[in-house]
Order: C-alpha cells, then sequence, then structure tokens
C-alpha cells in the first residue's frame, strides 16, 4: 500500500512543522490551521482511523493522548484550554486516511462541532 501523506511526514521524506516526535508519535502543525493554534498529532504505525483500531493499539493510543496533552502544554493551551478532534469517515470530514488527532486551541470554540 502506498504511504500516507502523514506517513511521509513521520518518515521525513515530506517536510512539516515538527513540534514533537519520539518512537511512536509525531505531532505537527497543521498546513491549514482552524485555530490560532492546529497541531496534528500522529502515530508512526499506519492506523486508518479510530475506526479501525484494535485492542493491541490501546498502549499506542494512550501513549499518543498523554503525548496531545503535553504538547498542548508546551505550547501554552493548558489554562485557556484546548479541543482534541479525531474524524473518522466521511461524515466526519476525514480527509487523510492515516489516524491523526486534532490539538486546537488559542480561541473560544462553539459546541456543537459544525
Ligand atoms: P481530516 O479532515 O482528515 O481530519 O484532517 C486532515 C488535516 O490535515 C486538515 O486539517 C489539513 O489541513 C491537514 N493537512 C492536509 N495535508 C497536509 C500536509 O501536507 N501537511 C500538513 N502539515 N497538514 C496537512
Amino acid at each position: 500500500m502506498s504511504k500516507t501523506i502523514f506517513q511521509k511526514i513521520a518518515d521525513g521524506e515530506l517536510p512539516a512543522q515538527i513540534v514533537y516526535q519520539d518512537e511512536h508519535v509525531v505531532a505537527f502543525r497543521d498546513i491549514n490551521p482552524q485555530a490560532p493554534t492546529h497541531v496534528l498529532i500522529v502515530p508512526r504505525k499506519p492506523i486508518r482511523n479510530l475506526a479501525s483500531v484494535t485492542p493491541e493499539d490501546a498502549p499506542l493510543l494512550g501513549h499518543l493522548m498523554v503525548k496531545a496533552a503535553e504538547v498542548a502544554r508546551q505550547l501554552g493551551l493548558a489554562e485557556s484550554g484546548w479541543r482534541m478532534v479525531f474524524n473518522s469517515g466521511p461524515n466526519a470530514g476525514e480527509a487523510v486516511p492515516h489516524l491523526h488527532g486534532h490539538i486546537l486551541g488559542g480561541r473560544k470554540m462553539g459546541w456543537p462541532p459544525g
């Protein structure tokens, strides 16, 4: 299967503004930010979306969430608050078939989401 854009970013084959990376996850700034701070965090493992995860992915997903919180803290969002979004499937607007959490902050957000 061909690599997704996000796998190429994780592998260093496409440029991105990386804000955090380790052996399991990579976090980088979204190319089309929807908030003053908009970072994507992805697993290096090519999982399509949240609907595709299996029980064996639980430690990886836990790690991803812990690192998302660390990234949000590092970027100064801890006090004002931030939102984590995973779009899964067509109705949610999933555009890139590689699991990614959106870390959004820096402005007041509405609910329900659009
Ligand atoms: P989705 O709609 O799949 O949840 O979100 C995909 C996100 O990836 C969008 O916010 C879009 O702006 C971002 N994106 C798409 N292509 C690239 C790229 O090449 N580089 C970066 N940094 N972000 C991208």
